[in-house]
């Protein structure tokens, strides 16, 4: 602890600093990365519009509080030691007149010398209160200052995760959208082989549309990259590439690639 009406050493304050600097960046979790991923694009675009305004505020109060610390600074460091000086005068004086009560003295003295003590006592008081306020305005100034450090630190976390967030919503939006809505069109183009190409079991015209080369790796919705598929195939190859669900479930490959340039397909 500090003593009574001192400003923080430098260690005391580098120590209070380390801990507000622990708390900000405490209040940043991951937990606010969760909720970013359950926004939407909308609101993911409010976000950084108010993590952009957030972050532009702290800057220009971190611009202005050391100018504003610099003046305070001067004029709290010299409240200071006015006050102190005052005090040990004070103190010196309160040692005297007790000392003297302490010797044997006449009665009317030492009336005198009571009403003394006790206005010295309420003077030392007063003065040990000045000696607090400008060195507690000045560690709170120091602690604005890291606060306001630490928030464009937490910030400047969060906003480039906000827009890699809102990039990643909207590229996904667009591609699924519009990947969906070309399949769509496509698969009402494509014959339905009477054979499953990849297993060869009988589709019974009731195939399932694939992308041989998955949308999930950028395949595109053409009548080459597409065929009818069974149902089993269709849910074991999901977002495989040929080549990988051709190793995972030992097929034929030489068959299924006969089969598929055949169909006039590219793969
Ligand atoms: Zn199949």
């Amino acid at each position: 602890m500090p003593a009574r009406g001192n400003p923080l050493s430098p260690e005391e304050l580098e120590r209070k600093c380390a801990e507000i600097r622990r708390k900000q960046l405490a209040g940043y979790s991951g937990k606010d990365f969760q909720r970013f991923r359950r926004m939407t694009l909308a609101t993911l675009t409010r976000k950084i519009k108010d993590l952009q305004a957030d972050l532009a505020t702290a800057e220009a109060d971190l611009a202005c509080e050391p100018q504003r610390f610099k003046v305070s600074l001067r004029e709290y460091d010299s409240l200071h030691a006015e006050a102190a000086e005052k005090l040990n005068l004070v103190e010196h004086e309160l040692k005297h007149v007790r000392r003297l009560l302490a010797a044997s003295i006449a009665n009317d003295q030492r009336t005198a010398l009571e009403s003394r003590l006790g206005r010295l006592t309420s003077k030392h008081a007063e003065l040990s209160g000045a000696l607090v306020t400008p060195a507690s305005r000045k560690n709170s100034i120091l602690e604005r200052i890291e606060v306001t450090r630490a928030r464009i630190e937490v910030l400047g976390r969060f906003l480039p995760a906000a827009e890699k967030r809102q990039r990643i919503v909207a590229l996904a939006a667009a591609h699924s959208g519009s990947a969906r809505a070309i399949a769509g069109s496509i698969r009402a183009q494509l014959d339905i082989s009477p054979f499953c190409p990849y297993c060869g079991e009988p589709l019974l015209g009731k195939g399932h549309a694939d992308h041989i080369y998955p949308v999930a790796h950028g395949g595109l919705s053409t009548p080459r990259n597409m065929v009818y598929i069974c149902a089993t195939c269709n849910q074991r190859k999901a977002d495989m590439t040929l080549r990988q669900f051709v190793r995972k479930f030992s097929l034929d490959s030489d068959r299924i690639e006969l089969e598929l340039t055949r169909l006039g397909k590219r793969f």
